[in-house]
């Protein structure tokens, strides 16, 4: 068998914000996917979601501008504020400015509304095939392609072939454990507390249409409006003695351990961020896990397997990068993928050499804020002038918001 007669689509394990992506921009190419995600809906939690210039960049490419423009909100500004004095240290300019400089504007979305937007768009295309309840358990490549094997609801096995398969699972991803053989990812000891309330039960000083990060010491709030404006997103991060290694959202809290804890870990913190704390319910909390920087462009590629998003590249949710990442990841993919007079394992291959790089640089980046965010002391003092001197030129990031994504050549 040739090349050219091996079966022409992709397995893509995982129907995540990565996995949906992947879907959408290879099929935007023409090129047929079948997609196999575990549950038994496609569905995201109940959180808000940052998007970057970048990524609305690549969005808009897709043709999503006027889905995303129906969901999402549009901020102003993004203010780096003292959580402990309330004072605003810094303040970059979103809107129509960040749109002049980086092309697309800064965005805030619910994760249910981006990922809903996604998965019309992959259903329109009409080149996806969507499985849900398979769970994938194991791949084996041979030398004209992939197969793939996993189990239904009822446990029923199944075995698929393609040409390549796209590990887009998560964190946890089984892909990834079976191509890199690598440890599983370590907790942190960082605990994200987040909660969604609309914004009309809040009190009018409490109402928000910016990104405020409120950097505290060991601690850090981010809050954002998402749902059109409606609806405010906050986040507040801590750090505990014993990290938890849970998998997914909701470490069991109850509203009462919850509230101890916050109460706790915002100790000496100004009013204005007690007082909103204070009024949401509903928090929900999730123990941060990382992997290591990704090394180079064998850990997202080898021979007909690929790995896409978290499972490539899972990062602290400092930079507010994670999604955004696996969104690019998706377009590069594709790119890649258009170029058909490479080999599969060349065009993955490149999919990896052109996307390491970046990855690794935004996985450091968002590490190094969590430390900055968290300083204590005089740390703290030094980070809080530094902003204070610096401003909008600290919270810039040209190389990440303006990079501009191509496939190139091999
Ligand atoms: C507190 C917090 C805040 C964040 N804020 C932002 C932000 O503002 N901006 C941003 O860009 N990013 C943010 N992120 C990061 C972002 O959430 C992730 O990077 C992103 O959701 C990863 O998407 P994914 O599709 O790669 O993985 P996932 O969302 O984990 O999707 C993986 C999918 O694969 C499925 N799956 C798993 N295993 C299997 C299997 N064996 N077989 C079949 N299916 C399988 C799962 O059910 C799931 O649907 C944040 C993260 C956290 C924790």
């Amino acid at each position: 068998m040739t090349e050219a007669d091996a079966r022409a689509d992709l397995l893509i394990a995982g129907g995540g914000i990565g996995g949906l992506a992947a879907a959408l921009a290879l099929t935007r190419q023409g090129v047929p996917v079948h997609l196999l995600e575990q549950a038994q809906a496609f569905t995201e939690v109940g959180a808000g979601i940052q998007l970057g210039p970048n990524v609305v960049r690549v969005l808009q490419g897709w043709g999503l501008q006027p889905a995303l423009q129906a969901v999402a909100a549009w901020p102003q500004q993004l203010q780096a504020r003292s959580a402990l004095t309330g004072e605003v240290l810094a303040c970059l300019p979103l809107g129509a400015e960040i749109a002049q400089r980086y092309g697309a504007p800064y965005a805030t979305v619910h994760r249910a509304d981006l990922h809903s937007l996604l998965l019309s768009a992959v259903k329109s295309q009409g080149l996806a095939s969507l499985q849900l309840q398979s769970v994938v358990q194991s791949f084996e490549q041979e030398p004209m392609g992939v197969r793939v094997s996993c189990v239904d609801a009822r446990s029923a096995a199944q075995s698929l072939s393609a040409q390549a398969l796209i590990g887009a699972d998560g964190l946890w991803s089984r892909v990834r454990s079976l191509l890199l053989k690598d440890a599983p990812p370590r907790a942190t000891g960082h605990l994200a507390y987040r909660v969604l309330v609309p914004q009309k039960i809040l009190p009018h000083a409490l109402r928000c249409q910016d990104v405020r990060v409120w950097m505290g010491e060991r601690m850090h709030g981010v809050q954002y409006p998402v749902c059109g404006g409606e609806w405010l997103n906050l986040v507040v991060l801590t750090e505990t003695q014993a990290p938890a290694h849970a998998q997914g959202w909701d470490l069991p809290r109850s509203p009462d351990e919850v509230a101890l804890d916050l109460r706790s870990a915002m100790r000496g913190t100004c009013s204005p961020l007690q007082d909103l704390v204070r009024y949401m319910e509903g928090w929900r909390v999730w123990p941060l896990c990382e992997r290591g920087i990704v090394q180079g462009a064998h850990q997202m590629a080898q021979g007909r397997v690929a790995l896409l998003g978290d499972a490539a590249h899972p990062m602290l949710p400092y930079l507010a990068q994670g999604a955004g990442m696996a969104i690019e990841d998706a377009q590069v993919l594709a790119s890649a993928w258009s170029e058909r007079s490479w080999t599969v394992p060349q065009r993955l291959q490149h999919y990896a050499q052109q996307r390491w790089q970046r990855n690794a640089r935004v996985q450091q980046r968002a590490q190094r804020n969590g430390h900055i965010f968290h300083e204590t002391g005089l740390m703290r003092i030094g980070r809080d002038l530094a902003l204070r001197t610096m401003g909008a030129r600290l919270m810039d990031i040209p190389w990440l918001y303006g990079a501009q994504l191509s496939a190139g050549k091999p």
